[in-house]
């Protein structure tokens, strides 16, 4: 394969890392124990609890999405009790395994996988659980295996109703510095997101913010832990808070990308991220219009701005589509996984993207539908363009 331009990456993680970012991550080691690398290292976590609307803790580890995860259970829920996990696709299903295997009960609430969770089958199963057994509830807040946007406030309010003491956790990984997320105002006690999704860095930052509640119920909690433990990284030492050597060039990435955040403002951050969706949707719509690919999500509201997920009909094969782009016009779109492998094309819309590329990867995506026979009604970029110029 000849590589020639820039190419595109519209996966729902990672995204671009934007040249800013990537400068300021290529310097020489520092000596991290300097006043001045504390400072550095302080300033960003008060702006990232800022974006997460939190006046909670946030805690840092040099690790995956996964790392997050786990950080989260091992601190809040001890072996032999339980949690509540709403299986809205393969991420709720990774997270609800992994609190398996750690000797968890988990109790999984089936879902429809098109559609925003259902509040009213949480509260029953809360309510069915008179001995508080459940100490958390489990919520992705956008499932970026379906592009469905779960909302946090419905399920606190569920919690609210049964009157259940369950600490409401969310996994913001795909939503976080992209879509508006109020932490403290929406009941949430834990918050969980990761460096390279809405934060346009590479992998290997992992970010758990807690709120009062939750760190009350790490003080109680009973299972043994160590790297992940909260209490182990009171300390003010930037060794102290990462229980070991920070990740000195993460931390420069990050500031820069917070830093660009916020010269955009958070308010455009999240308005971009709106308006470059509607440009995904008009565009997807358009497409559909011909019965050959469709809206995985059905609920318009729910469809996430940072990732689409488009299903087709049988006889298309979205991974011939997505190999087309990838290979034949270096543009990069995500697949199906977990239940949905080979079944979804997923356009991730989120991090550091503007109209320009959203437009060349919709014109990509349509050049090879027509290139690939796959049933289209012509005029998705047409759309997107007028769904960008009407605001
Ligand atoms: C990407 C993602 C993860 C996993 O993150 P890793 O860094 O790959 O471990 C978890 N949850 C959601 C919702 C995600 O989008």
């Amino acid at each position: 394969m000849i590589r020639r331009g820039r190419g595109l990456l519209q996966l729902p993680g990672p995204t671009n890392i934007p040249e800013r970012v990537l400068r300021a991550m290529h310097r020489p080691a520092v000596d991290f124990g300097t006043a001045e690398f504390a400072r550095l290292l302080d300033g960003c976590l008060a702006d990232l609890a800022t974006i997460a609307g939190t006046r909670g803790r946030v805690f840092v580890y040099a690790a995956l999405g996964h790392g997050a995860w786990e950080a989260a259970l091992v601190n809040l829920v001890g072996p032999n009790e339980a949690v509540l996990v709403p299986d809205t696709g393969r991420f709720a299903r990774g997270w609800a395994e992994m609190a398996g295997a750690l000797g968890i009960g988990v109790r999984e609430v089936p879902t429809d996988p098109r559609r925003p969770l259902d509040p009213a089958r949480l509260e029953e199963v809360l309510r069915a659980d008179r001995g508080h057994a459940i100490r958390a509830v489990l919520l992705c807040h956008v499932e970026t295996s379906t592009g469905v946007r779960h909302d946090p406030r419905a399920v606190r309010a569920a919690l609210d109703r049964a009157g259940h003491p369950a600490l409401l956790v969310v996994d913001a990984i795909a939503s976080f510095a992209a879509e508006s997320l109020a932490m403290d105002a929406w009941g949430i006690d834990c918050l969980l997101a990761a460096s390279q999704k809405g934060l346009m860095l590479p992998p290997g930052l992992a970010f758990v913010f807690a709120g009062p509640r939750a760190l009350e119920a790490a003080g109680r909690c009973p299972r043994p832990r160590k790297y992940w433990d909260w209490r182990g990284r009171d300390g003010v030492e930037s060794y102290e808070k990462f229980y070991g050597t920070p990740p000195t060039q993460m931390i420069f990435g990050l500031r820069e990308a917070l830093d660009m955040l916020r010269e955009e403002g958070m308010d455009a951050v999240f308005a971009r991220h709106a308006r470059l969706a509607r440009a995904v949707r008009a565009a997807v719509a358009r497409w559909a219009e011909a019965g050959a690919l469709f809206f995985h999500c059905l609920e318009p509201e729910a469809r996430a701005d940072t990732v689409t997920a488009v299903g087709f009909a049988d006889g298309v094969e979205p991974e011939r589509i997505r190999t087309r782009a990838r290979e034949g016009f270096g543009v990069a779109f995500g697949g199906g996984i977990g239940p949905f492998r080979g079944r979804l094309l997923r356009i991730g819309h989120m991090g550091d993207l503007d109209e320009a590329m959203v437009l060349g990867a919709l014109g990509v995506l349509e050049l090879v539908l027509r290139l690939e026979g796959v049933p289209h009604a012509p005029g998705g970029v047409e759309a997107a363009i007028a769904a960008l110029a009407a605001r």
